[in-house]
């Protein structure tokens, strides 16, 4: 579904992804991990398509769309949904109104049935109930005003609505409480499908026990440097980044 090939990436001209490569088949959920500014951000980035982050080599297709001829938009509506990487504002525009023009656009590019207005907001509400947001959330500001769960919160229940058939979620720096780590883990888990990978870029070890990878990856200096089973994240967690870099302890 997902398959990447020595890729090489570029943030404003200076080349971080060094050939990577990476294989997601559908129903598989993969964790990236690996040290800070190993390029875990920038790979999301640049499958999503986002300004300045440019493909300078090889080749990333989604169920055989090559993404580099795809802009953003034409992206998603090939079914890639990346979160937790744009947690603007939009002042003035309301979630609900957000969302209902992000699903028409999607669902008809992706040939599905429309959604009446009735449908469309008894499915809101059941996402927002899967992620204890309040249904009052719909009719705020995207993100206006919201704390750091509640975008979280608010990015996995638009991911529920969405139906990617492949979800990239990175997960920054910034600490979720154990509620919203919760919360996201069983958003995520709620989504594994047999149809549908999940890309999970993590800092954290402990997001691992909530949703258990099928791979688990270290990325180094813009390539995959060591890959696994579940255990693997374990491993990270007690050892480090440093035996496999070659360097002192960098985790
Ligand atoms: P990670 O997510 O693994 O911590 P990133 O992908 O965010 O790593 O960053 C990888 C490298 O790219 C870092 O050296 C970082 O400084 C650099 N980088 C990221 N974004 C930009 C940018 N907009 N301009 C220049 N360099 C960038
Ligand atoms: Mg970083
Ligand atoms: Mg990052």
């Amino acid at each position: 579904m997902l398959e990447i090939r020595d890729l090489h990436a570029a943030v404003n001209g200076k080349a971080i992804l060094k050939g990577l490569d990476l294989t997601v088949n559908p129903g598989e959920v993969h964790a990236i991990m690996g040290p800070n500014g190993s390029g875990k951000s920038t790979l999301a980035n640049v499958l999503a398509g986002r300004d300045n982050y440019e493909i300078t080599g090889g080749q990333a297709t989604l169920d055989g769309h090559d993404l580099a001829e795809l802009e953003p938009e034409e992206r998603a509506q090939a079914g890639l949904f990346l979160a937790f990487q744009y947690p603007v504002e939009i002042p003035g525009v309301s979630n609900m109104e957000f969302l209902k023009a992000a699903l028409e656009a999607v669902r008809k590019a992706q040939g599905k049935e429309e959604w009446d207005s009735v449908t469309l907001l008894r499915k809101a509400r059941e996402a927002c109930k899967q992620v204890n947001l309040d249904a009052q959330f719909l009719k705020r500001g995207v993100n206006e005003g919201f704390s750091g769960g509640e975008k979280k919160r608010n990015e996995i229940m638009q991911m529920l609505l969405m139906e990617p058939r492949l979800a990239l979620l990175d997960e920054t720096d910034s600490g979720l409480d154990i509620d919203a780590l919760q919360t996201v883990a069983r958003g995520v888990n709620s989504l594994r499908s047999p149809e549908r990978g999940i890309v999970l870029v993590t800092h954290y070890q402990r997001l691992l026990d909530y949703i258990v990878p099928d791979h688990v990856h270290v990325l180094s200096d813009g390539r995959i440097i060591k890959s696994g089973g579940k255990e693997l994240a374990q491993e990270l967690e007690q050892k480090g980044y440093g035996w496999l870099t070659g360097e002192e302890e960098s985790a």
